[in-house]
């Protein structure tokens, strides 16, 4: 246990309120430390919250990010940092007001646990785009103070507006990564309309890369992956491609010129984005899901001809995650994990570093019973 987050927290508590529990947890205590166990505080369910057991939690890019502070400039790291938003649980209490779900069920949350809920963004279901979000770990906790703690935890209390029902069928360490990996990829391709007949690309073969795969060949596109790791061919055609292109090979590139109607790029590091620009239709976009950490840099001719288009997508509202979830249950898509102890957490941050994962790694978060 981190003596400083114990107490930290308990001078919180005198602060903001006398309700709270303690939760074992996994932490950075700053940008250079390795994650290690923990004891931090959650409040006690309020009239409205629902109190879940964390079973499984993805380990997504952005965590390995912010626990390193890579998006300083954006979202500066407050530490301790206790990471992880793509939790799925079962609910173990539920505030008096809570109508949504019992104890017992199933329960998912994402990168948001709460919004202003007054704006027209939130009106509209589309809470990512709130210009007051609290996400899932890394801002401010008007509970108990200092920030929120994610999902690399053994519980979490989150308001029933931002809890998300989970389809029965699903395989529960494989379901966790849909809670961002999911949604962030299914968000933009509804938003641009891939459907039948249209041809997709996906940039990056990751978390969020392979999600992107499945879901694009269940919406019944013709997809075609952009892979730097000419090992994950075999693995990218049985996820869904219909075809593999290695980026590295320029004449295999070439192929594809002016033939995409929309590409997904989906890569955490620096990379040439112009060269996907360029394998755009006209008017075809090319959405940016990848956040490195540095600026890209983008060549005018390449948009100005065919009249494209580039962008970026946030994650998705609540109605689109619950949307997502159930899109997943009839289709059975789960993400393929690789389920490690919490124990491996460095480890698996080092292996996402050299794209060493197949395709997301979830903790089994009953292993933080062994701290
Ligand atoms: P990941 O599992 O580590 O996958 C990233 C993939 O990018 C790698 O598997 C690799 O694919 C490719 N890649 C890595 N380094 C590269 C390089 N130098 N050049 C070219 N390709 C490279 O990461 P993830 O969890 O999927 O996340 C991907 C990015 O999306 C991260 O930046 C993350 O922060 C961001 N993200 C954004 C949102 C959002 O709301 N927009 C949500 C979640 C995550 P290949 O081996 O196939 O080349
Ligand atoms: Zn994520």
């Amino acid at each position: 246990m981190q003596n400083g987050v114990f107490c930290i927290s308990e001078r919180r508590l005198s602060i903001y309120s006398n309700y709270m529990f303690n939760a074992k947890a996994y932490s950075a205590a700053s940008a250079t430390s390795p994650l290690a166990a923990t004891m931090i505080a959650r409040r006690d369910p309020t009239e409205y919250d629902v109190q879940i057991e964390i079973l499984y939690c993805g380990i997504c890019h952005s965590d390995l990010h912010q626990v390193r502070n890579e998006w300083s400039e954006f979202i500066p790291t407050v530490y301790p940092c206790v990471p992880g938003h793509e939790i799925v649980g079962r609910v173990t209490h539920v505030g008096s007001s809570v109508t949504k779900f019992k104890s017992g069920d199933l329960a998912a949350v994402g990168c948001m646990v709460d919004s202003d809920r007054t704006c027209a963004e939130c009106q509209a279901g589309l809470e990512q785009f709130c210009p007051n979000p609290i996400y899932t770990y890394n801002f401010p906790d008007k509970h108990l103070g200092g920030v929120t703690y994610g999902g690399y935890s053994d519980s979490i209390v989150v308001d029933q507006r931002f809890v998300l029902h989970v389809p029965s069928n699903l395989d529960l360490a494989g379901a966790a990564p849909l809670l961002c990996a999911g949604i962030t990829t299914y968000s933009p391709m509804h938003h641009w309309g891939v459907s039948k007949g249209k041809k997709v690309g996906v940039v990056g073969l990751g978390g969020l890369g392979h999600m992107g795969v499945k879901i694009a060949h269940a919406l019944g596109a013709h997809v075609v992956v952009f892979t730097t790791t000419p090992n994950k061919k075999d693995d990218a055609l049985r996820l869904g491609a219909d075809e593999v292109v290695i980026s590295k090979h320029a004449d295999e590139m070439q192929k594809h010129a002016g033939s995409f109607d929309f590409i997904l790029d989906a890569v955490s590091a620096d990379h040439d984005i112009n060269a996907y620009i360029n394998l755009l239709r006209r008017d075809g976009n090319l959405t940016l899901v990848g956040a490195p950490n540095k600026p890209l840099p983008v060549a005018a001719f390449g948009l100005i001809m065919g009249r494209r288009s580039l962008s970026g997508s946030p994650i998705g509202g609540i109605p689109e995650t619950q949307q997502m979830l159930d899109f997943c249950g009839q289709h059975n898509i789960t993400a393929d994990v690789e389920v490690i102890p919490i124990q491996k957490v460095n480890e698996a941050y080092e292996r996402l570093l050299t794209s060493d994962v197949k395709y997301r790694f979830s903790i089994d978060m009953a292993s933080l019973k062994y701290e």
